[in-house]
Order: structure tokens, then sequence, then C-alpha cells
């Protein structure tokens, strides 16, 4: 496909400021595998608002964000596998780049999908997404990868009749109310502070659906897509002794550990983001018709005012930038 002069990205000039659309070159390929892609979609993560606002502050800036993302292939359509790692360690060998020692993630560490072109390292982060919507398929990069993988590591403990806790039913957290129900034979009980993220919640699929200061335990299993301190505290008020606590969200929380801590033999993990196996199993699941996808469609233009609504906590699903 034929490139122009230059194109359009959305960059991120230093934390804490706003997000301005700029035309660039394209620089210099990073390497004998590499290519650039013209972007057809890119997710806005919550994430990304916590980057703008310096969360993680050794990452790079000036940055363009965006880690959802689909682009245009001589092959058709194919959503971009987001952690790029080594290639090389035992991690990347089992397809599980995000774990990787060396990790550079689209859009956190390296140029991302707010763009009208993206340079992808390597043929290997881009499966194809067949007649799947681009928009909806952005998702695949994080908001309907991490829960599955979540709920995957946790599922032999989520037999039939097993109660089972979610924090949050926002941006990850309604695909993980459906991979429950899918994957799993748990009895599924969702928590939220909004009104509207819970009646989606039920409409997914989940039995029951509640505000957080309404829930009775305990669990066998909790998972939290929030990550505060509050929700973890949550968590371990709930857990049964022996169940599991699964914290998926990036709120950055954190809660004590120790034998008068936490309820006895419970266990703690976190689940990071997703494999391209777990990617590719998204894309099967997606293509059985198995996934329901709650995205808005914003000019690349829009990001700044996109950032501005999540902070607001007024977006219910996704919001794709189309460039
Ligand atoms: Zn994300
Ligand atoms: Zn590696």
């Amino acid at each position: 496909m034929s490139r122009p002069a230059s194109y359009r990205a959305v960059v991120l000039p230093g934390f804490h400021r706003d997000l301005v659309l700029e035309e660039r070159a394209f620089g210099p390929l990073t390497g004998p595998d590499a290519g650039w892609y013209r972007v057809l979609a890119a997710g806005v993560c919550h994430s990304d608002v916590h980057v703008a606002e310096g969360r993680w502050p050794k990452l790079p800036t000036p940055l363009v964000m965006g880690h959802e993302v689909v682009v245009e292939t001589a092959e058709g359509p194919c959503v971009v596998y987001p952690p790029w790692g080594c290639g090389q360690c035992r991690f990347c060998a089992a397809t599980e780049e995000q774990l990787c020692g060396s990790v550079e993630e689209a859009g956190l560490v390296r140029d991302g999908g707010y763009a009208e072109w993206i340079q992808v390292p390597h043929p290997r982060y881009l499966l194809p997404i067949g007649d799947l919507d681009p928009a909806a398929s952005a998702t695949f990069g994080c908001s309907s990868l991490t829960p599955y993988r979540a709920v995957r590591k946790a599922a032999d403990r989520l037999g039939a009749g097993v109660r089972c806790l979610q924090i949050g039913a926002g941006g990850l957290g309604q695909y993980g109310v459906q991979y429950l129900r899918s994957l799993t034979g748990a009895h599924v009980v969702v928590a939220d502070l909004k009104a509207a993220a819970r009646e989606r919640a039920l409409a997914l699929g989940a039995h029951e659906a509640c505000a957080p200061d309404a829930l009775e335990g305990p669990f066998d299993v909790v998972f939290d897509y929030v990550g505060a301190d509050e929700t973890l505290a949550q968590a371990r008020e709930l857990i049964r002794p022996g169940g599991l606590v699964v914290l998926v969200g990036a709120w950055e929380g954190s809660v004590p550990f120790g034998f008068s801590r936490v309820p006895h033999e419970t266990w703690w993990t976190q689940s990071m983001w997703g494999s391209r196996d777990d990617i590719a199993e998204v894309i099967r699941i997606a293509q059985r018709g198995d996934l329901d996808f709650l995205v808005e469609r914003i000019p690349l233009g829009a990001a700044g005012e996109a950032h501005a609504r999540i902070r607001r906590g007024e977006v219910d699903g996704r919001l794709v930038l189309i460039p």
C-alpha cells in the first residue's frame, strides 16, 4: 500500500500536558522485520489516562499512546499484539511476551496507535481478524484480552456453583463477566459503583450485580478489575480461607500480606495483560459470535476529549479512534 509523505499522530508531549494532534514524518524502520502499517482503529484505554497523568513516570515522552490497535496489511485487517518482547527468552518462546524482561509495549514505551500509521517491529505481532469489525477488534489488544487471561488462569477453581465476585464492570470488566459465563460454571456476582455498569453486567449474564457496599461474602474467587487500596481491602474481607484473589486493575493499590493480614491460605496473584496465544483465542471466541462489544467510534482529533470523558467517568464500553 502506498505511503503518504507524512502522517497525523496524537502526541503526549509530556506528563500532565494536553494531547497534541501533529503532522509527523515517517521515521526509519527499527529492524529488518519492522514495517509501517496504516491504522484502522485504536482504542482509548483507561490506563492511557493514567499514563498521561504521569502514574508511570519512567515512560518516555513525547509519546504516541494507544495499545489497542487494528491495522491494514496486505493480508487484510490485523489486530496488533502490543507487548513487544525480545523474541529470545523463555517467556517470548511461550508467546508470553508481556512477561519478557525487556518488553517494550506499543503505546507505552514505543509509539502506538493514536495515529494514522504505526511502526510494528515484527509480523508475529499482526493477527488477522477476518470479517470482524476493526473498531470492536481493537479491544483484542487489551480490554477483551486481559480479562480472558485472568479467567483462563483461574478456570480450574471456577467449577459449577463456585461463588465468584468480580469487582468492577467497566472497560475490562464487561468482558470478564462474559468469559466467566461462557468458560466457567461459577455463580457470578458483580460489584460496581455505577448503576449502568451493573445493568450491563446483568445483561451480559452476571447472576447478581450490586453496589460494593451491599456485598456479602464469602467468595471462593475474587477478581479485582479496579486494583485500588479500597477494592483490595474489600477482596481481603470477602475472600474465604483458601480462596483465590486475582488482581487485574492497574490502579496501583496494595494490600498488606502476612498471617494476620489476609485470611488463611488465600492465594493472591495478578494477571498481566495476555499472551499471543491468548489473543489468538480471543479472536476465535469473537469469530464464534460469543463476545458482545460496546464501542463508540470517534475521530482521531477527539483523543483529548476522550481522555476528559474517561476522567469524568462518562464512558460506557470503549471509545475507539478511527483515523
Ligand atoms: Zn489497556
Ligand atoms: Zn523476551
